[in-house]
């Protein structure tokens, strides 16, 4: 198999021969046919996730189709199209898996980050945490669900019922969150980088009833907002874009500083939580679903060598909605 490797942090990936792998007991092996490009992948190459493992290869938006089953794996057929998260395996026993709680389990495996990942030919993975896919869609298209759609997936559960929905940060995860809020009947304010007007229009064309910069202030107060965004000063500026008993939900792993600021932001029964991760359940639910809400995902490919590429350009804003590679 071939892979690109992150040997150090802060280092280009490296293209490297590797020996082909084989599954252990209740494991797959997937060939991988797309990978998408998260900026989680980002945050592991910077080094600003806790405890990073090196050598590994990121990617933990996988689609590929199964060639080698381990023992005891049921339920999942060789040549099967499958996808494989960011969370690997879980605990089981911890009191957060215990409470149906495995997105904070306590010693989780994530992938491309603690375990090998998809930015490679081949992947290992633990079949319990593998997601039949189905035979509709194609394999890039399909990928930046993997996490863009199952952290907003989860995220958008988290938000609440609101109708008016602002989405801070319009990148991978909010440009397919637009279109499943939209699908429930939601009304999506998009927020970018102050003048950034390519990705307002992008916004406005997947239906956003109103899009501007990150400066501005909504033309009506939002029921609830998630920040996608991992700028911390975005915080208190979505607490004022939302009404009293408002929720801000912070999607992101990773996010810079919040500055402080007064009280009276979170007054009225403002509620300011985080999401973290995924359990199987939101992948189940979400996944479901997704062939009846038509998102429709915006990509651009890389070839998998080209990997460094995708990232500085993800890292630059060089193009809206989500990078995937293929190998
Ligand atoms: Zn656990
Ligand atoms: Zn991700």
């Amino acid at each position: 198999m071939h892979a690109m490797v992150l040997n150090a942090i802060r280092t280009p990936l490296e293209w490297t021969e590797l020996p082909d792998r084989q599954p252990g007991p209740g494991q797959i092996r997937v060939k991988v046919t797309a990978c998408g490009v998260c900026r989680t992948d980002l945050h592991v190459v910077d080094g600003e996730l806790p405890n990073p493992v090196v050598p590994i290869i990121p990617g933990h938006e996988i689609v590929g189709r199964i060639d080698a089953i381990g023992a005891g794996v049921a339920g999942l057929e060789m040549g099967e199209r499958v996808g494989i998260p960011w969370l690997g395996h879980t605990c089981g026993v911890c009191p957060y898996c215990r409470m149906q709680r495995e997105n904070l389990c306590d010693d989780p495996v994530f992938t491309g980050f603690t375990r090998d990942g998809g930015f490679a030919t081949a992947t290992i993975a633990d079949a319990r945490f593998a997601f039949p896919l189905g035979e509709t869609g194609s394999d890039v298209s399909l990928a930046p669900l993997l996490c863009a759609g199952l952290i907003g997936w989860r995220s958008l559960s988290m938000a609440g019922e609101g109708k008016k929905i602002g989405l801070y940060g319009f990148g991978a995860a909010a440009h397919i969150i637009a279109q499943v809020a939209q699908w429930q009947g939601r009304s999506v304010y998009a927020f970018t980088k102050p003048g950034d007007t390519v990705t307002q229009d992008f916004a406005r064309a997947l239906g956003a009833v109103w899009a501007g910069g990150s400066d501005v202030a909504p033309p009506e107060p939002l029921d609830v907002a998630i920040i996608f965004a991992t700028v911390g000063d975005l915080v208190p500026v979505a607490l004022k874009s939302v009404r009293k008993g408002g929720r801000v939900v912070c999607a992101g792993i990773h996010m810079s500083d919040i500055p402080s600021f007064p009280y009276a932001t979170l007054w009225e029964e403002r509620e300011l939580l985080s999401v973290a991760n995924l359990t199987r359940q939101d992948g189940l639910d979400f996944l479901r679903q997704v062939p009846a809400m038509g998102i429709v995902t915006r990509t651009t490919t890389y070839p998998l060598q080209r990997a460094n590429e995708a990232l500085a350009d993800l890292r630059a804003g060089r193009f809206d909605g989500a990078a995937v590679l293929f190998p």
